[in-house]
């Protein structure tokens, strides 16, 4: 069985009745690239930057990030790399930035909320500066993404926040030509407020991503890292699928991408309902592309479409589970 999962390597995520989805890897690495592609993703959905800011006495400079980039950049070649912006807060101890405590530190100042903030834009300038310096070379194939947007005023500081750093650049001479309006500039979909304001964030993201770890632990209240909790984290909650569904058809009505690169988009149980619900990515650790692909490879949509309508019906995660099994 081992080799017949080996040779999906080199073959798309096809239904039976030949309707192909894009299957990606999740990275955290630059050198996670080369063995993502090997492994058969077909681009980049999720590349976790901070990584690359762990574990360090010093965040890394402009020219050591405009490498990292560069590197995936290239290995995936003409291949989409979505490159998420800094997703740290009070949880993750960051030796050179002073975080002050917090007692929940995942409701706390995290991600684009702490790259916003004053006294932490000169990261975010930096990051932002390398990513575009890195999109010089390849520029179709990056795509930006924020992380825990919750409105359209923190999207508008986002976009305008990179504007304004691509202007600079361009006045340093340091960029020969605009880049930016060949970019993507999308978000992640991981707090219930994005959610339900999908349609206006429709209207000035190019493109969504959901991430279903922080927005199932957000939805459900519940904390993604208590094991007490363990049957809120069952993975497939009645309200969290309804949810999803709910973002997948928001999103197409107003023609906009919409990929998953949480946990379940790696999940192969999941994937006959995600292929029905018409997502357009899933974007996972590179170990499950294979079974992921069998499942689908396995699969109708006419069938496909069944399990959506049953799974939407059922009210409760073990029913979902027997859907989905
Ligand atoms: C998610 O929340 O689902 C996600 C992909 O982001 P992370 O796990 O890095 O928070
Ligand atoms: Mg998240």
């Amino acid at each position: 069985q081992q080799q017949q999962l080996q040779s999906l390597r080199t073959l798309s995520a096809t239904t039976l009745d030949g309707k192909t989805i894009e299957v990606a890897a999740n990275i955290g690495r630059p050198r996670d690239a080369q063995p993502a592609l090997e492994a058969g993703a077909g681009g980049v959905g999720l590349f976790r930057t901070e990584f690359l800011f762990l574990d360090r006495a010093t965040p890394p400079s402009e020219e050591e990030q405009v490498e990292a980039y560069t590197t995936v950049l290239n290995t995936f070649a003409a291949k989409t790399v979505i490159v998420r912006t800094l997703d740290i807060g009070g949880d993750k101890s960051v030796p050179y930035l002073d975080l002050p405590h917090e007692d929940n530190p995942f409701l706390g100042v995290r991600g684009i909320r702490l790259c916003l903030e004053p006294e932490h834009q000169h990261l975010f300038r930096t990051q932002i500066r390398a990513l575009l310096l890195a999109a010089q070379t390849q520029v179709t194939s990056l795509w930006i993404m924020f992380p825990m947007i919750c409105d359209l005023r923190e999207l508008r500081q986002a976009r305008a926040f990179v504007a304004e750093t691509e202007a600079q650049l361009l006045q340093e001479g340091k960029l020969a030509a605009p880049v930016l309006s060949l970019l993507r500039l999308g978000i992640m979909i991981e707090t219930p407020a994005s959610v339900w304001v999908l349609d206006q964030l429709a209207q000035e993201a190019d493109f969504f991503s959901i991430g279903t770890n922080d927005l199932a632990q957000y939805t459900l209240a519940s904390d993604r890292m208590n094991a007490c909790l363990n049957e809120l984290q069952r993975p497939f909650h009645p309200a969290v699928m309804r949810t999803i569904a709910h973002i997948v058809r928001i999103a197409h009505q107003y023609q906009r991408w919409v990929g998953m690169c949480g946990e379940m988009a790696g999940n192969p149980r999941a994937s006959a309902f995600l292929l029905g619900l018409g997502i357009d990515e899933l974007s996972m650790e590179a170990g499950s592309l294979n079974a992921v692909k069998q499942a689908i490879r396995g699969t109708t949509i006419p069938q496909a479409l069944e399990i959506v309508e049953r799974v939407l019906a059922a009210d409760s995660s073990a029913a979902i589970e027997d859907i989905l099994s």
